[in-house]
């Protein structure tokens, strides 16, 4: 699925992706699934990370970007995150945000880091969201255009539409 991201690189709307797939794995209610472009060893090694990621996207979606600021300030300088371009075994040069030495969790601090920095000056930052459904804590990004979605997946989405015809049925009843 392509994300129609503001973000104005899909490098960071790619970062963004894996790290709600990351944060739904390790942390929350209902958390589990292995996310894409990363192993099971990996999320193991991440899930402090998740924790602070979880941080940011909750006080983002309730629009305290001070709170988010801080902690996003800390996960740079943790992960001394700065832009450079590497070597790919290929042969091409990407621009990456950690050294070539750096070890896994480093290496994922510095990309998630970047990329939330990225969106929490401009407008794509509204594309985050924590599930609507009761009893869910999910996070996503909203790729709509319309940036009307409201549920971390149609899960959640059939659940509470359910359980509002449910609702809808009773009153009928009682009429
Ligand atoms: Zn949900």
């Amino acid at each position: 699925m392509t994300l129609a991201l503001d973000v104005g690189n899909s490098h960071h709307a790619l970062r963004l992706e894996t790290a709600v797939a990351l944060v739904n794995a390790v942390t929350g209610e209902n958390r589990g699934g292995v996310p894409e472009h990363l192993t099971e060893a990996e999320v193991g090694l991440l899930a402090g990370l998740a924790v602070d990621l979880r941080a940011v996207i909750e006080a983002l979606v309730s629009g305290d970007h001070d709170a988010a600021a801080e902690v996003l300030n800390r996960l740079l300088a943790d992960s001394e995150a700065r832009p450079r371009l590497l070597r790919e075994e290929a042969g091409q040069w990407h621009l990456a945000f950690h050294d070539a030495e750096a070890d896994v969790v480093r290496r994922w601090t510095a990309g998630f880091a970047v990329a939330f920095a990225a969106v929490l000056g401009d407008d794509s930052v509204q594309r985050l969201g924590c599930c609507a459904a009761p009893r869910c804590d999910r996070v996503f990004v909203d790729g709509s255009q319309g940036r009307t979605r409201r549920f971390c997946g149609v899960t959640c989405q059939n659940r509470v539409k359910a359980a509002a015809y449910r609702r809808r049925g009773k009153a009928v009843e009682v009429r």
